[in-house]
C-alpha cells in the first residue's frame, strides 16, 4: 500500500537545531547571557548597496508578481556567474525560489519517488533526510566522521552502499556541519560512480563563497556530470541574506521543466524586489564578501586554537561557519548540559547523524567565541 502524505510527515522530526535555538531563547527570557553558537546564519549585515537595492526597487514599484521562474535580469546575472565557473547554463536552466531550502525541497520532490534511496554523506545538513521522508523515500548513509570528514577515503564505502534503488545521492561542499571541503579526487571519484551507476548527484554549493583555501571545483562542470546534477545555491550565506529568501536550482531543463510545475502551483516567484536586490549581490559584493570570509578565518584558527589548548585536536575545516567537534558519546546530553551550565549553544552531532559531536557555529565575535570556550572549560564541558 502507498505512503500517505500524513505519514511521510510522521517520518519526519522537528527541527534540531530550532529546538536549541528555542531552549537559548528560553534561557535569555529568564535574564541569562547565552554565548549563541547553534546559528546558520552570518552575524553580519547585508550590504549596505544590496538593501539600497531593494529598496530603489521597491520604491519603482517593484511590488508585484515575477515569471514564476524568476525575473530574467536576475537569471540572466545567475547564468552569467555559473558559467564563469564553467557550467553551461543559461536562464532557461534556472528556477529562482524564495531561499535555497526550497529549491532543495522542490528537487527532492521532482525526483524522488515512493521507495527510493536517497544517499547521504554524514554528518548531513538536518533538512535533507527531512525532504527526503517527505518525498517518500528511504535514506542509506555513509559516515565520513572517521575520515576526518574527508570523502576521498570512503568512496570505497560510498560505492559499496549505492545500490540499484539509489536514485539520488547528496553532495554538500563546503559542508554544513563539518566545514569540509572536498578534493577533485574526491568529486571525480563520485563522478565515476554516479556515471557507472546512472545516479542523478544534487550539488549544494550554499557556502561556496566562503571557503579558506582552494576553490571548490563545482560538481557539475566535471566531464558527464552537467546532465546528472542539480546545482542548489542560494544569498542567505554569502551575502548575508537569510532573511530575504533567495536561492536558486541550476539543472538541465528537462528537470526544470518538471520542478518549474511545482514551484509555479505552490510558492511561485520569489519576491520582486529581492531579485532585483539579489542582481547587486552577485555583480558588486566582491569586497564585503572578501571582508567577511577572512574574518571567519581568523575567528576558525582561534577556535582551533582554544580547542588545541584544551587538547581537542581539531582539522581546520576549509570552508563555511562550522566545526565538528568531539565531545562525549551521549552528544545530546552534552550539549543541553552546555546550554543549561554553561550558557552556550550548539548542536548536537547526532542532528546530522554523526552522534559523539557537537556543532559549533563560529558565526559569532571573536571575543563571543573565546568567552564560550572560558565557560565550557569552567563547568568541565572542555
Ligand atoms: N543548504 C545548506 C547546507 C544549509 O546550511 C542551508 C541553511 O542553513 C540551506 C541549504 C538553506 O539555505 P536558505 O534556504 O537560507 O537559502
Amino acid at each position: 500500500m502507498s505512503m500517505e502524505f500524513t505519514d511521510r510527515v510522521s517520518r519526519v522530526e522537528p527541527s534540531a537545531t530550532l529546538a536549541i535555538s528555542q531552549l537559548a531563547t528560553e534561557l535569555e527570557n529568564e535574564g541569562a547571557d547565552v554565548v549563541d553558537l547553534s546559528v546558520g546564519e552570518p552575524d553580519f549585515p547585508t550590504p549596505e548597496n544590496v538593501v539600497d537595492a531593494g529598496k530603489e526597487s521597491m520604491d519603482a514599484g517593484d511590488t508585484g508578481y515575477t515569471s514564476s521562474n524568476g525575473i530574467s535580469e536576475l537569471r540572466e546575472a545567475i547564468s552569467e556567474k555559473l558559467q564563469a565557473d564553467g557550467l553551461e547554463y543559461g536562464p532557461e536552466n534556472l528556477i529562482v525560489t524564495p531561499g535555497a531550502k526550497q529549491a532543495l525541497y522542490e528537487t527532492f520532490q521532482t525526483l524522488v519517488d515512493e521507495g527510493d534511496e536517497v544517499v547521504l554523506l554524514d554528518p548531513a545538513w538536518v533538512s535533507y533526510e527531512a525532504m527526503a521522508k517527505l518525498a517518500g523515500g528511504e535514506l542509506s548513509r555513509v559516515d565520513l566522521s572517521a575520515h576526518e570528514f574527508r570523502l576521498e577515503p570512503a568512496l570505497d564505502e560510498l560505492a559499496e552502499t549505492v545500490s540499484d534503488d539509489t536514485e539520488l545521492l547528496v553532495v554538500n561542499s563546503p559542508s554544513n556541519p563539518s566545514g569540509a571541503v572536498y578534493s577533485d579526487e574526491a568529486l571525480e571519484g563520485v563522478r565515476d560512480l554516479a556515471v557507472e551507476r546512472d545516479i542523478t548527484v544534487i550539488s549544494d554549493e550554499i557556502y561556496e563563497r566562503i571557503t579558506y583555501g582552494e576553490e571548490p571545483t563545482p560538481l557539475a562542470t566535471l566531464e558527464g556530470m552537467a546532465e546528472r546534477t542539480v546545482t542548489i545555491n542560494g544569498f542567505s550565506k554569502a551575502y548575508s541574506m537569510t532573511g530575504w529568501r533567495l536561492g536558486y536550482i541550476a539543472a538541465p531543463e528537462e528537470l526544470i521543466d518538471e520542478a518549474g510545475k511545482l514551484h509555479s502551483h505552490s510558492v511561485s516567484c520569489a519576491t520582486n524586489f529581492v531579485q532585483h536586490a539579489g542582481i547587486e549581490a552577485l555583480e558588486n559584493t566582491e569586497e564585503s564578501v572578501e571582508e567577511m570570509v577572512e574574518a571567519f578565518e581568523s575567528r576558525r584558527d582561534l577556535l582551533v586554537d582554544l580547542l588545541a589548548e584544551q587538547d581537542v585536536e581539531v582539522r581546520a575545516p576549509e570552508g563555511a561557519f562550522y566545526m565538528m567537534v568531539p565531545v562525549e558519546e551521549d552528544d545530546q546530553a552534552w550539549c543541553e548540559g552546555a546550554i543549561q551550565d554553561a550558557h552556550v549553544a550548539t548542536v548536537p552531532g547526532s542532528a546530522f547523524g554523526t552522534p559523539g559531536y557537537a556543532r559549533i557555529s563560529y558565526a559569532n565575535s571573536e571575543e563571543r567565541i573565546e568567552e564560550a570556550v572560558d565557560r565550557l572549560v569552567e563547568e568541565d564541558y572542555l
